[in-house]
């Protein structure tokens, strides 16, 4: 599988190659989905352009009173590392800390996550409950697009042939957010989610009443989605254990899962409501500065 190599070492050169290569030229990052496409041959190129030299793209910043952008580059294991992930946006760290093993998450990026749209990536979730957005370039210039409309299918999403995802973009969240990503998998490492569940409970003022709540979905759909009738049932309320039940009962209903050789259609929704079950509980502990103990 002999291939050509570009190594651009600048954004502007790579976006140039782009520009001329078009489809032709496959971008890799950490390598760690595009290697094992190529190796099974589930994947064609003739042309490669890794990122790895554009240090530009590797960053995690934060600005205060705006929110956390993470340059294309940034792996799962710098983001679970960072402290200002840790403290704002505990389930993005959690998600990506639970990406394969060290080493994945060492080459891994967050943005190679999201762009190989795999409905299972442990990153999605997280990031479609904090509404991250990402920013495409192109030599024509840049946009910005919601995560919500990012993906369109299993592995296919709205980059256009000449773009690369330059940065994702989480906005600061105002009030007191609690949240968790919870994954299920046959084994604790090296695996892909059966369910992932991403729950974010935001509380401004009493901590008796939600002011907002917002659940995400991965591995039970061919995109990652928001359950959003299910938040519905949570939103503005005084969180009851009746009402826990009927939001995770709504969340598996909004899901449509397929049976594979990792599980059946019906195991998954069983383990949507089971998750929803123990992550709504956690995050609203979080939200109100308080730890469940035991979950995982
Ligand atoms: C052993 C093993 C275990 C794994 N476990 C998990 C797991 O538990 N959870 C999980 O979610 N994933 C898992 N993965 C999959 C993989 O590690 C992740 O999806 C990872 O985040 C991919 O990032 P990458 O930088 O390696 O992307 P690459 O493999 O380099 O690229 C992936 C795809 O995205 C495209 N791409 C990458 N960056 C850009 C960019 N900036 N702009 C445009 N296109 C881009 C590439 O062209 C390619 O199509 C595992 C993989 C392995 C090998």
């Amino acid at each position: 599988m002999g291939f050509e190599l570009l190594q651009p070492r600048s954004l502007a050169e790579a976006l140039e190659m782009k520009k001329s290569y078009g489809e032709e030229a496959k971008v890799l990052a950490g390598g760690t989905d595009f290697l094992v496409l190529l190796k099974d041959q589930k994947l064609k190129a003739e042309v490669v352009m890794s990122l790895r030299g554009i240090r530009e793209l590797n960053f995690i910043r934060h600005e205060e009173g705006k929110g956390v952008t993470l340059g294309a580059l940034a792996t799962h294991g710098a983001v679970a590392a960072s402290a200002i992930i840790r403290q704002r946006f505990p389930d993005l760290a959690e998600a990506c800390a639970q990406v394969g093993a060290v080493q994945v998450q060492n080459l891994g990026t967050v943005g190679g996550n999201l762009c190989n749209a795999s409905p299972a990536a442990d990153a999605a979730p997280p990031l479609l409950l904090m509404d991250a957005s990402l920013i495409l370039a192109s030599a024509r210039g840049e946009r910005r697009i919601s995560i919500h409309d990012f993906f369109q299918g299993p592995r296919r999403t709205v980059l256009q042939a000449d773009e690369i995802l330059k940065e994702i973009f989480i906005p600061q969240i105002p009030g007191r957010r609690g949240a968790t990503y919870l994954k299920l998998g046959r084994r604790k490492a090296m695996e892909i989610a059966i369910v992932g569940i991403g729950v974010a409970i935001h509380l401004n003022g009493s901590d008796q009443v939600v002011s907002d709540c917002r659940i995400a979905l991965g591995s039970v759909a061919p995109t990652p989605l928001r359950a959003r009738h299910g938040e519905e049932i949570l939103r503005n309320q005084e969180i009851r254990d009746e009402l826990i039940e009927e939001a995770a009962e709504v969340a598996a209903e909004e899901a449509s899962p397929i049976s594979d050789v990792r599980a059946s259609r019906e195991y998954r929704l069983d383990m949507i409501r089971v998750l929803c079950r123990r992550a709504i509980p956690a995050a609203l502990a979080s939200a109100r500065g308080n730890k469940v103990e035991g979950l995982s």
